[in-house]
């Protein structure tokens, strides 16, 4: 047995800032964040680079990791196959939104068992205590909160902010190619799904929510009482530098997320201000009246 104590799961939206505040937590030496986990499964393998810019067929730390956890490309097919029937809002909603009996079906069982040897794995090879899973999906919370390691930060981001970004082209050095861009539409669809469904879970089970704005503003203060809020064993406790930037800590294995887990040198945190010359006229009118009906259904409220 390791010493794994808690996984840290962040659920948010696309664009939501989940890579710079798992950098941060990362920082702490008690903690691994592991990126968007679930691509583990979900993008074949040529497409996942680590964040230690290795490939991932080659990456001196999942390779053994996986070994040590008996996972072969059957066992990624399974997990796969298992996240198309139980990852779904649809399956969430035929539980009635309740954990108890969630977490009673032996299909998410089976998931979350097939995860956890992972988790452990991981938890061996980096002797943390504490990792950082940032694949933000809604569902997936709600599945991970069946289990009691499992701890779930909510990450708030403005819904314009959100989708402008969504518009803004940014070029990602792992794919090697250009980030994904959505429609106004479907980005205002990811949005509002991931905020329902956590905004949800919020009152099946407790989780600490970060407003990304007020990250930026008041990182020590606002993560800290995040980081309170869910009474983890082990707290970690972030390498501050000063007030807006953190070391950055080595033995970073992140597979997927933002272009700038691939930095090195200390994260200086400051908001990215959505450039609003990246869309035409009447792209920005139509952003600003779907972000200001997303905001009207799902009214914001304060960090934890
Ligand atoms: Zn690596």
């Amino acid at each position: 047995m390791t010493n794994l104590q808690s996984i840290i799961y962040i659920s948010g939206s696309g664009r939501s800032g989940s890579t710079l505040l798992e950098r941060i937590i990362h920082s702490s030496d008690c903690v691994s964040a592991l990126g968007e986990f679930h691509c583990l499964w979900r993008l074949p393998e040529t497409d996942i680079t680590c964040s230690c810019a290795a490939p991932f067929i080659s990456d001196s730390f999942w390779q053994p990791v996986l070994k040590t956890a008996a996972i072969d490309a059957s066992v990624l097919a399974e997990l796969r196959e298992l996240e198309d029937r139980v990852c779904r809002t649809s399956f969430i909603a035929s539980h009635r939104f309740d954990i108890k009996s969630l977490r009673e079906n032996r299909d998410v069982q089976h998931f979350l068992d097939i995860q956890f040897r992972i988790f452990e794995a991981v938890a061996g090879a980096s002797g943390s205590s504490v990792l950082v899973d940032s694949s933000k999906a809604g569902p997936r919370a709600w599945l991970m909160a069946c289990h009691p390691k499992v701890r779930i930060i909510h990450l708030y981001r403005d819904p314009a902010d959100v989708i402008l970004s969504w518009r803004s082209a940014k070029f990602d050095p792992g794919m090697g190619q250009e980030m994904k861009r959505m429609s106004v539409a479907a980005a205002a669809t990811d949005w509002w799904k991931v905020e329902y469904l956590v905004k949800r879970l919020g009152k099946a089970t407790p989780v600490a929510r970060v407003d990304y704005g007020e990250l930026c503003a008041r990182p020590e203060r606002t993560l800290g009482n995040a980081l309170a809020a869910l009474s983890l064993p082990t707290k970690p406790a972030p390498a501050w530098i000063d007030a807006t930037s953190v070391k950055s800590k080595d033995n970073y294995h992140s597979l997927n997320g933002n272009p700038d887990r691939f930095d090195k040198g200390p994260i200086r945190i400051s908001k990215r201000e959505a450039d609003w010359n990246k869309v035409g006229p009447a792209e920005r009118l139509t952003i600003i009246a779907v972000a200001k009906v997303l905001g009207l259904m799902l009214p914001s409220s304060p960090s934890s």
